[in-house]
Parts: structure tokens; sequence; C-alpha cells
């Protein structure tokens, strides 16, 4: 490490204007990102359908089947709220109960769609009717 520091602070010449033609490795280079995006999509709760029964699921299979349909801005919100974001809501770290307060909330807003100016108001609507 220092003795490579001290060659660049030093201004000498790096190997690649040494005059010698570089070996093109750019051949051997092969992103695959696609296969990245098929791991990200894939949904346990929903199978990357977008539903569980008549809900849309808190995943990106969701979010993009909801978006196909009707596009309610705030359902959009409720179905990409965080983890964290609903577990302090409820006041519960427990993941059943943070994924079935997130479902219900979502349900809530598409049958509520266009009545709330955000999901906060959605929430609050949402659990004085649960209550
Ligand atoms: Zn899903």
């Amino acid at each position: 490490m220092g003795k490579q520091l001290s060659m660049w602070t030093q201004g000498e010449d790096l190997p690649l204007f040494s005059g010698t033609a570089q070996r093109a490795a750019v051949e051997t280079f092969q992103p695959a990102p696609e296969v990245v995006q098929e791991t990200w999509a894939t949904c346990r709760a929903c199978k990357d359908t977008g539903r569980i029964g008549r809900r849309f699921c808190n995943c990106e299979a969701g979010v993009k089947a909801w978006e196909a349909g009707r596009g309610d801005p705030v359902t959009t919100d409720a179905i990409a709220l965080s983890s964290g974001t609903v577990a302090g809501l409820i006041g519960s770290n427990r993941y059943p109960e943070i994924k079935a307060a997130q479902a219900g909330l979502v349900g809530w807003c598409i049958d509520h769609a266009g009545e709330y100016q955000n999901w906060q108001e959605a929430w609050e609507a949402y659990k004085a009717a649960e209550v």
C-alpha cells in the first residue's frame, strides 16, 4: 500500500502509459443484470403474482400489479412502506403482524381509493375502523 502510494505521489509513469499496448480484457467481462433482477422479483408470499387473495402483495410484483390497475398513489405508498415503518405504527416487531397490518392497510386504501391525501391519513382511518 505504502509503496503503491509513493509511486503515485512521485508521478512516475504508470504501466498504461509505458508505450506497450494493453491486452484487452473486455471480451471476458460478462455482466448479467437480468439475473439479479429475477432474484429481486421472486416473492415467497405471492409467488410473483402480486396478489394475496384479493389483496395486493407488499413486494415489487404487488406494486406493479397495483400500478397496472387503478394506480392510486396512496395505495402505492402503502404497498411500499418499509417493515420498520409499519413496526413503528403497530408497536410490534413481529413480522407476521407487520405483514398483516400492511396488507390490511393496503386493502383499506384500495377500498377507499381517492379518499385520502396520503398513507398516514389512510392509516388513521383504517386503525379507527379496525378497533
Ligand atoms: Zn409478493
